[in-house]
């Protein structure tokens, strides 16, 4: 395609009660895009897209407040999840614009960037990720239990770009293919690196949260992982399958010694042991059961072929 002339660029905002974080964030994000297109690097009919995902605050109010030719809305009927509200807002910009950009609402992830991921779109590549170099603004929990979740992910299989969330740019071609998976489960840190295309990074510090508190609470985040995990590997019920494999040998190797100590005339008395492994056992079969539940679940979830996500109105 040609990448010399001035391309038209949407950023796509996810907001969920960000009514503290929407003014400075829109500020920025407008004059950023105003420097970017007097700079000669995006054309002046860029724009960006906020998505409100069921906000119960004034975040709809603010939003419908800025929109104008250069800001756009769409309102979620509920809260659907930040990766589905990403989702509605990339499916309304598609086939709208030769590339966009996806960051959060509380500039945790540096837009200054924004112009380096578009130069990289230039020189031709396709999927630009935002990668955080330092995480200054995050606290210790967020940070180790962030270098537990890519490493485990990277353990089990699932490729993904360390240290890189939601914050990347996808050109037209990226973008279509993306929208092509019709997963219900959607976790677009896993998918966009299976999508191929020319790839590429830029790095910048992750800061704090401007304003408003993290949606990203410890329980939404393990659900989050855990997603990550079984919508990408079947890793852990391979695992398991040769956990059983081991069982069944070391079950062997006992029994050999049971029927030895059986045949010399010697009793057992074993009850401790017996118990033992009754409860061991009885473990590992529910942990077993959990995750390939977990496998069935998912399945169930994608049979029902349900909306992803439904708007209710946009401005
Ligand atoms: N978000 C969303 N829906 C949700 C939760 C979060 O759209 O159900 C948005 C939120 O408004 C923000 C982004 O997703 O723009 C990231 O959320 P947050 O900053 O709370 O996560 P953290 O940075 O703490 O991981
Ligand atoms: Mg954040």
């Amino acid at each position: 395609m040609d990448r010399e002339r001035r391309i038209r660029l949407a950023l796509v905002v996810p907001c969920f009660q960000e009514e503290s974080a929407l003014p400075r964030t829109n500020d920025v994000l407008t004059s950023l895009l105003l420097k970017m297109s007097e700079a000669g690097l995006v054309g002046d009919d860029s724009y960006i897209v906020y998505v409100d995902d069921g906000s119960t605050d004034g975040t709809w109010g603010l939003i419908s407040g800025y929109a104008c030719c250069r800001v756009k809305g769409i309102r979620l009927s509920r809260n659907f999840g930040h990766q589905y509200a990403l989702l509605a807002g990339m499916e309304y910009v598609a086939g709208n614009c030769d590339a966009c950009v996806t960051i959060d609402a509380d500039l945790q992830d540096d837009p200054s960037v924004i112009p380096d991921m578009v130069r990289a779109y230039m020189d031709g590549s396709e999927i630009v990720y935002g990668v955080r170099s330092k995480r200054v603004g995050d606290g210790w929990f967020k940070r180790h239990s962030a270098h537990c979740f890519y490493t485990t992910l990277r353990h089990l299989g699932v490729e993904c770009v360390y240290d890189h969330a939601d914050f990347r740019l996808l050109g037209r071609d990226a973008l279509s293919a993306l929208l092509e998976y019709g997963e219900r489960n959607v976790f677009l840190r896993g998918i966009v690196p299976k999508l191929g295309y020319r790839q590429s990074k830029v790095y910048y510090q992750r800061g704090e949260r401007k304003a408003g508190s993290s949606k990203y609470p410890l329980g939404k985040m393990i659900e989050f992982a855990g997603d990550g995990v079984t919508s990408f590997s079947v890793r852990p019920v391979r695992m398991l399958f040769w956990l059983g494999v081991v069982f069944m040998m070391a079950a062997l190797l006992v029994g050999i010694y049971v029927m030895a100590r059986y045949f010399s005339g010697e009793t057992i008395e074993g009850w401790t042991s017996l118990i033992l492994s009754i409860w061991f056992c009885t473990g590992i079969l529910l942990i077993g059961l959990g995750i390939l539940g977990e496998y069935v679940g998912k399945m169930y979830v994608e049979v029902k072929k349900r909306p992803r996500y439904n708007i209710a109105e946009t401005v």
